[in-house]
C-alpha cells in the first residue's frame, strides 16, 4: 500500500474516505450529538497531515444504516460541529453526497481547506458497489485516501470503488490497523494470549479458531462462554445461549490443545494448538437489572431461571495470570454484562489486567473499546482497534476489499 506521504498533494483535491461512524445520543432537545469521538480524534493525523502539505480535502463518510435515502437524524451534521470543535477549522458541510451543491463546494476549495460530504450511505450506490456512483464520487476529486480502517471490509463504492479510479494511499490509521494486527498473526511476541468475549458469538467463532491454531491460550468470557459450557454438559440456565452454536463449540474444544491443561507450560510448541481457558466461576443473575439478585456460583452450573452474567472470582484471577504472562494479549468482547454495575467487575478486572500487562496489548471490539474507557483504561493499551468487523475478519485471515483495492494502486 502506498502512504499519503506518497501523494503529491499540494493544491489538489483528495476525497479522504473517514470512519466518522461514530455512536449517537440525543440531547435535550431531542436533537442527536456525538457521544463518543472517539474515531473522529483518530482520523485527525491523515486529515491533519494533508492539510499541512496543502491538500484541498473533501472527506466522505457514512454514520448508521440510512437505507440509500436521507435520514435527519443520520446527517452527519453532529460530526461537523464536533470536527469544528475539536479543530478550530471553518469545514464547511455539503447538504448531499454527489451533485451540482457538491461539485461546486469541491471546486471553490483553497489549500488546506475541508469539505465534508452527507451521509455517504444516503446515496443507494454506496453499499450496493455501483460504479456510477463511484465515478460521481471520483470526479469530484484528483486523489483518494481511504482512512476508513472500520469500513474496510466492506466493497462499497467509497472503499473500493474509487480506489480504482483515482492514484490512491492508505491513510495513518488504516495503516497502523492493517500493521497491527497483520504483526500479531505473523511475528507475535509469545505467549500470545487471545481473549474472546462479548455476545456475539456466531461473528467470533472464526476469530477463535484462528488464534487456536496461532496462539498459545485461547481465554474465553462473556456469553461467549455459555456455548462452551453447554459442550461441556454444564447447565446454562437462562443464560444467553444459541443452541446453534454449541456444536461449533465442541469442534473448537477438540480441536485445541485442551480445556485449562496446565499454567503457562514451558516453551511454546510453535506447531501445537492454543490451550482453551473456559470460566471456573460465574457471578449469576435472576434478571439483567441493577436490582436483580445477584449470586455468585461456585462453579459453572447455572440453575433453572438464572442468568450467567460476569466471570467469577477464581476465573478472574487464572485469568489475570494468564494476561500478566503474555508476550501478547488481544482482547475481544466484555467478560459480562459490564454496563450494568453488578456484573462489571469482571470485565473490569481484565481490563485492569490487560492495562497492566508487561506485553503488547492490542483490543478490539466497540463495546470493549467503551468498556475500557469507562474504567479509564484507553490510553493504558498499546492498539485500540477502530475495526469492529474489519478488525474479526482480518484476524480470521480474511482479505479486506478496502485493503486490497489499495494495494498496487498507482500513484501519480
Ligand atoms: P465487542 O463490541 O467488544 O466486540 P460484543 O458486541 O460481542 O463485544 O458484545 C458486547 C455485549 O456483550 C455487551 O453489551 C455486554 O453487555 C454483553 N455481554 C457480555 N457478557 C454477557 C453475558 N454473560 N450475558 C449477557 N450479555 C453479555
Ligand atoms: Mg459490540
Amino acid at each position: 500500500m502506498k502512504s499519503i506521504d506518497d501523494l503529491e498533494v499540494r493544491g489538489r483535491r483528495v476525497l479522504v474516505r473517514v470512519d466518522f461512524n461514530v455512536p449517537m445520543q440525543k440531547d435535550e432537545q431531542g436533537d442527536p450529538t456525538v457521544a463518543d469521538d472517539t474515531r473522529i480524534v483518530q482520523a485527525l493525523p491523515t486529515i491533519e497531515r494533508l492539510r499541512a502539505r496543502g491538500a484541498r480535502l473533501i472527506l466522505v463518510s457514512h454514520l448508521g444504516r440510512p437505507e440509500g435515502r436521507p435520514e435527519a437524524d443520520l446527517s452527519l451534521a453532529p460530526v461537523a460541529e464536533r470536527l469544528r470543535e475539536l479543530t478550530g477549522w471553518s469545514l464547511t458541510l455539503s447538504p448531499e453526497v454527489v451533485g451540482e451543491r457538491s461539485r461546486e463546494l469541491a471546486r471553490g476549495l483553497a489549500d488546506g481547506e475541508v469539505l465534508l460530504l452527507e451521509n455517504v450511505r444516503f446515496e443507494p450506490g454506496e453499499t450496493a458497489g455501483d460504479p456510477d456512483f463511484a465515478r460521481a464520487l471520483a470526479e469530484l476529486a484528483d486523489l483518494y485516501v481511504n482512512d476508513a480502517f472500520g469500513a474496510a471490509h466492506r466493497a462499497h463504492a467509497s472503499t473500493t470503488g474509487v480506489a480504482a479510479l483515482l492514484p490512491s494511499a492508505a491513510g495513518r490509521l488504516l495503516e497502523r490497523e492493517v500493521g497491527t494486527l497483520t504483526g500479531i498473526l505473523e511475528s507475535p511476541e509469545r505467549p500470545l494470549v487471545a481473549i474472546v468475549g462479548g455476545a456475539k458469538v456466531a461473528d467470533k467463532i472464526g476469530v477463535i479458531d484462528r488464534f487456536l491454531a496461532l496462539a498459545d491460550a485461547v481465554v474465553i468470557g462473556g456469553a461467549m462462554c455459555f456455548p462452551f459450557l453447554r459442550a461441556q454438559g454444564h447447565a446454562v440456565g437462562a443464560s444467553l445461549c444459541d443452541a446453534e452454536e454449541v456444536p461449533h463449540a465442541r469442534r473448537l474444544i477438540e480441536r485445541s490443545a485442551g480445556v485449562d491443561v496446565g499454567d503457562h507450560p514451558g516453551g511454546h510448541d510453535a506447531h501445537g494448538p492454543a490451550r482453551l481457558l473456559l470460566p471456573r466461576d460465574l457471578v449469576i443473575g435472576e434478571r439483567l437489572a441493577q436490582d436483580a439478585e445477584r449470586r455468585v456460583l461456585d462453579g459453572v452450573e447455572v440453575p433453572d431461571g438464572w442468568m450467567g452474567l460476569d466471570i467469577g472470582p477464581a476465573t478472574i484471577e487464572r485469568y489475570a495470570r494468564e494476561i500478566a504472562g503474555a508476550g501478547t494479549v488481544f482482547w475481544n468482547g466484555p467478560m459480562g454484562a459490564f454496563e450494568c454495575k453488578p456484573f462489571a467487575q469482571g470485565t473490569r478486572a481484565i481490563a485492569q489486567a490487560v492495562a497492566r500487562a508487561p506485553g503488547v496489548t492490542v483490543v478490539g471490539g466497540g463495546d470493549s473499546a467503551a468498556a475500557l474507557a469507562r474504567f479509564g483504561l484507553e490510553d493504558a493499551v498499546d492498539h485500540l482497534s477502530t475495526g469492529g468487523g474489519a478488525t474479526l475478519e482480518l484476524l480470521e485471515g480474511k482479505r479486506l476489499p478496502g485493503v486490497q483495492a489499495l494495494e498496487g494502486a498507482s500513484v501519480a
